[in-house]
């Protein structure tokens, strides 16, 4: 059952936490998480993945793809259709952390930020939690789950600009603050500026004055 490929029906992007502690390494919240799996797994004869989520965002924040988004995973019951969300049409991104009684790291929450709009813009998944489906405190009490929404909602400034470019958070700025725009081609990072783009972007600066 495990291995079935679901990328066809998939919908939703349901988040978790593992309630593994924060301050525990990265290598050790992986090791936990197999663990966990394999002994499910023993008691679930027909599961098989290497972990009960697809994404993990680990302690400093790196993401781990333990299951690919199309394999199934057990991370919200056993349910293989029955209900609006089921583990047929959703893959599940797990903070690997104690939610309901710490919260995620700084890094963790960029890193989670990313990921579910990656997940949205890219493969048009809905967000859900685990309470949402089951009866669970799962993603955990401090899961900023509405601040998330609101994340997911900003728009990204330009389709050719990727938000780990080193020069992102000037884009951003200068975007923003109305001194440089793009146009139907995206903001063109590396391309040359022209003397009347210049000038433009001069007669903008002493503007906002
Ligand atoms: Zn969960």
């Amino acid at each position: 059952m495990n291995t079935r490929k679901i990328k066809e029906t998939l919908k939703y992007q349901v988040f978790h936490h593992s309630c593994i502690p924060v301050h525990y390494s990265d290598e050790l919240h992986l090791s936990i998480l197999k663990r966990e799996a394999q002994a499910f797994n023993e008691k679930n004869p027909s599961c098989d993945s290497v972990a009960q989520y697809n994404y993990v965002i680990l302690p400093s924040g790196r993401v781990e793809n333990l299951v690919p988004a199309g394999i199934y995973t057990a991370h919200c019951g056993l349910n293989t259709g029955e209900g609006k969300i089921n583990n047929d049409n959703s893959i599940s991104i797990c903070v690997s952390a104690n939610l309901d009684r710490e919260k995620m790291t700084d890094l963790q929450w960029k890193a989670l930020i990313n990921e579910a709009r990656y997940q949205g813009e890219h493969r048009g998944l809905k967000p859900a939690r685990h309470k949402d489906i089951v009866a669970t405190s799962c993603p955990g009490r401090n899961f900023p789950y509405s601040k998330l929404l609101k994340e997911m909602k900003v728009k990204k400034l330009y389709d050719d600009v990727d938000e780990k470019r080193w020069s992102y958070p000037a884009i951003e700025y200068v975007s923003r603050a109305g001194i440089m725009t793009g146009d139907e081609y995206g903001f063109r990072p590396k391309d040359p500026v022209t003397r009347e783009e210049l000038a433009q972007v001069i007669y903008n600066l002493e503007r906002k004055k």
